[in-house]
């Protein structure tokens, strides 16, 4: 926040002072483009039985719904093959890393994650009053395991990872995370970010990973989210699994009725379409191939991307290059001096980034 927007005399935390704020830069809202592909949203709308369910579960609207979003909970513990008391959901899995870090952290705590990542993690962890200790990525934008387990200090009380990253696109494999966390002492909190999960690896090995990866490592929260491979961003959709002993921390600081009723009653309906996500990961797989050589070929570095989108990492050129897409009709999200994110979308999206990237080289 900056000082300027502050009002005469009335003044919030001095916390809030120089946190970067959400979204800056952001090409995709104010102007409708034709191609959105600034979000990572999933580029088709909700499947016909979600469309129902939320309208029937709009019908009860003057009535609360679950407390703690108990019977979403229930479908995803099965989902997951753990107990319901292993998940919480929340209004998406931001929400749930904040509530997270409030429980967690106090004023000085510090929270180690590789860096660059997701743009909301320095607002979450300052708001809290933590601090936020950036680990460098390595020359492959992957994260650097070494290098976080060296950054772990006497105050740090939580390791913060996004797999696979955002916005580089990069994951580190299933064995190298399972080690790294191993390797991290008991008593720090692991919070790892799978937004992004459903893209790298088939649907069983997601739905199973949680799990097994719970019983090895019972400091360990893995976060997920409906907004991507599930195609339900709008819906507000997060959850987290963990030790039941962690869900219960959450809950304290947790307000009751996390989840509006259409939206647990969507996020059901979701659940019990798999084969909707599989096709939307498929398609992307094939998208994703189709641009990552497309953009090569024209000449642009590129990340080798894990996840829905491509990360162009051409530094300085960063704000041009979004210019130039812009100019095509293409929202993507520009991250100034570093790089270029461009979201994976349909068939149309790819042909229309890969003509202005053919007209960017003879353009440059
Ligand atoms: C999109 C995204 C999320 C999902 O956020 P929601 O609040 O669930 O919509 C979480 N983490 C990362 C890294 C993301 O990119």
């Amino acid at each position: 926040m900056e000082k300027e927007k502050q009002c005469v005399g009335l003044a919030p935390s001095r916390r809030l002072l120089g946190l970067p704020s959400y979204g800056k830069g952001r090409a995709g809202q104010a102007q409708v483009f034709r191609h959105r592909l600034g979000s990572n949203e999933a580029p088709d709308g909700p499947c016909p039985s979600a469309r129902e369910a939320v309208e029937a579960m709009f019908a009860d609207a003057q009535r609360y719904p679950d407390l703690r979003g108990e019977t979403l909970s229930a479908a995803l513990a099965k989902h997951h093959g753990v107990t319901a008391d292993n998940i919480a959901v929340s209004a998406g899995s931001i929400v749930l890393l904040d509530q997270l870090i409030r429980a967690w952290c106090d004023r000085g705590d510090e929270v180690v994650s590789p860096w660059r990542s997701y743009e909301a993690y320095p607002i979450v962890v300052g708001v809290s009053g933590a601090s936020l200790v950036e680990v460098p990525l390595d020359a492959d934008h992957r994260i650097c395991p070494d290098g976080l387990l060296r950054a772990i200090g006497p105050r740090c009380r939580v390791v913060l990872i996004c797999n696979p990253n955002n916005p580089t696109s990069t994951e580190i494999a299933p064995d190298a995370i399972d080690g790294l966390i191993a390797s991290i002492p008991r008593n720090i909190l692991v919070i790892l970010d799978e937004a992004y999960s459903d893209y790298a690896a088939d649907a069983q090995t997601v739905a199973a990973s949680p799990g097994i990866r719970l019983r090895r490592h019972p400091n360990l929260v893995i976060l997920r989210t409906f907004s991507k491979a599930w195609g339900l961003a709008g819906m507000r959709i997060g959850y987290c699994v963990a030790d039941q002993s962690i869900i219960a921390a959450i809950q304290c600081v947790a307000p009751p009725f996390p989840l509006p009723g259409p939206a647990v009653a969507a996020g059901l309906a979701a659940l019990a379409e798999p084969n909707i996500v599989a096709a939307r990961v498929a398609m992307n797989t094939a998208e994703r191939t189709r641009m990552s050589e497309g953009l090569a070929a024209a000449g642009l570095p590129l990340a080798k991307s894990a996840a829905n989108f491509i990360w162009l990492p051409v530094r300085e050129r960063a704000e041009a290059l979004t210019r130039h897409l812009n100019d095509a009709a293409i929202a993507v999200r520009c991250f100034a001096g570093e790089g270029v994110r461009i979201t994976t979308g349909t068939e149309a999206d790819t042909n229309a980034v890969l003509d202005a990237a053919a007209r960017w080289r003879s353009f440059e």
